[in-house]
Formats: structure tokens, C-alpha cells, sequence
């Protein structure tokens, strides 16, 4: 099974991604956390790719395309996988459609996790990122057990440098321009199922295991 997970930053793609990876034993890829992990290790790749993430933009396609096709060459991403975060835009998804095809394969599902623009502030002002293993929290939706402290690993929450406010602005803007005509995108593959991603998290993923399950 390979899954698109589709959706404005904040949206909850990374929560349901990770819940769809353990419950049907596939890998969950995020391409932020991948660079999340490069910017923490100090490669040079984490340097670039900071540049951009501050400002809330894109990181080029030229170094995202090439370390998501590497990824998902992995061996653990043979019983399939769920991609959260990749394709950002048009672009990205030709490349992902081509090497699939080359494959003879094909994305089963994209899933839009529909949430409006007033909620994602308020979701990504209050998200906490673990520094070490990167699980998320919410001060208010999804609180960790003791304040400031990651339940899985002990280390410390923090606010990302992205989730300030003034550049979530920037990123919904980038969002709406680039990342949102993956809708109509996958749409016209008929493969887009959209959930509605205002209802808490339980919720939206009884409706994202209804569509994986049908
Ligand atoms: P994305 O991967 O789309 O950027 P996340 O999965 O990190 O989004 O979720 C953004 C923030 O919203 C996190 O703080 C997360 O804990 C919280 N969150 C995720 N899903 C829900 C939900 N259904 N209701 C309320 N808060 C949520
Ligand atoms: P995320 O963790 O998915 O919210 O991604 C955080 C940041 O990483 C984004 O705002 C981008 O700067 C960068 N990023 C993640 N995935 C991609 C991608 N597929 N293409 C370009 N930039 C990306």
C-alpha cells in the first residue's frame, strides 16, 4: 500500500501518518524530518536545507527529489509506505509518478487532510516537537504527560523555528500556491480521498482507516 498524505502545514498529516504506519506495518517517510534530522546531525544537506525552511519556503526540488527516491528505495519500504510531506508540488509528484511507473506501480491513495486556515495557526503555535526523536505534541490538543518532555523518549519539546507565526504565514501562502493543485492532481488519477481534519484525532482516523479498509 502506498499512501500520499496531502494537506496544509499543520494540517495533522504527521499524526495520522504515523498512526497508519504502525497500524498497517508500512513505512511512514517525512521528508521534513528527514531534513529535520540532517539540520541536527550538521550535514551539509541539514545547512541548505535550514536556509530554506526558516523562511518558510521550499527546499529546491533538486535536493528534495533525490532524497525521496532514495528513501523509498529502502528495504523497509518494500510492504509500502506512507509519505507525509512529499509531493509539495506539481513537479515533485511527475517525478514520484515516473519512477513509479517505471516500477509499474502506482500511489493507491492520496489523502487530504482538510483543515481551514484559522485552525492551522492556532495548531501550529501550539505544536511541541521533540528535539531528539521528533514525536509532536499539542500545549492544548495533545499534551505530553509531564509539560515540556517528550512521553517517548525523555528529552525536551520545543517550538519549531518554522511554527512561529510569522512564518506560518508564509508557509500557508506557499501552501495555497504550490502544494494545494496536488488536489485537482490526484483528483484526475482518482485516487484523492479527502478527511475532514478539524475533528480530533481519533476521528479523523476512523475515517482514514474506513477509506484504506473499503
Ligand atoms: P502536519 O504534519 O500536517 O504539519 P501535525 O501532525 O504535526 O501536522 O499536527 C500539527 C499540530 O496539531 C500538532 O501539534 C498535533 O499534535 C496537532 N494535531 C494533529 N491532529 C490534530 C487533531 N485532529 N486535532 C487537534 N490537534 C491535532
Ligand atoms: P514539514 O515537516 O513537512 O512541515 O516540513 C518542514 C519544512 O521542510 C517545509 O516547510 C519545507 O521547507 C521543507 N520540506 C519538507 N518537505 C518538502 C518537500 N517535499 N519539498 C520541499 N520542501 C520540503
Amino acid at each position: 500500500m502506498k499512501i500520499i498524505m496531502l494537506g496544509a502545514p499543520g494540517a495533522g498529516k504527521g499524526t495520522q501518518a504515523k498512526m497508519i504506519a504502525e497500524k498497517y506495518g508500512i513505512a511512514h517517510v517525512s521528508t521534513g524530518d528527514i531534513f529535520r534530522a540532517n539540520i541536527k546531525n550538521g550535514t551539509e544537506l541539514g545547512m541548505e536545507a535550514k536556509k530554506y525552511m526558516d523562511q518558510g519556503l521550499l527546499v529546491p526540488d533538486e535536493l528534495t527529489v533525490k532524497i525521496l527516491l532514495d528513501r523509498v528505495a529502502k528495504d523497509d519500504c518494500k510492504a509500502g509506505y506512507v509519505l507525509d510531506g512529499f509531493p509539495r508540488n506539481i513537479p515533485q509528484a511527475q517525478v514520484l509518478d515516473k519512477a513509479l511507473s517505471e516500477l509499474g506501480d502506482e500511489i493507491d491513495f492520496a489523502i487530504d487532510v482538510d483543515v481551514p486556515d484559522e485552525n492551522i495557526v492556532r495548531r501550529m503555535g501550539g505544536r511541541r516537537a521533540c528535539v531528539s526523536c521528533g514525536a509532536t505534541y499539542h500545549l492544548e490538543y495533545v499534551p505530553p504527560k509531564a509539560e515540556g518532555v517528550c512521553d517517548e523518549c525523555g528529552e525536551k519539546l520545543i517550538l519549531r523555528d518554522d511554527d512561529r507565526a510569522d512564518t506560518v504565514q508564509k508557509r500557508l501562502s506557499v501552501y495555497h500556491e504550490q502544494t494545494q493543485p496536488l488536489i485537482e492532481f490526484y483528483d484526475g488519477k482518482g485516487v484523492l480521498r479527502t478527511v475532514d481534519g478539524t475533528k480530533d484525532m481519533q476521528e479523523v482516523f476512523e475515517a482514514v482507516t474506513a477509506i484504506l479498509e473499503a
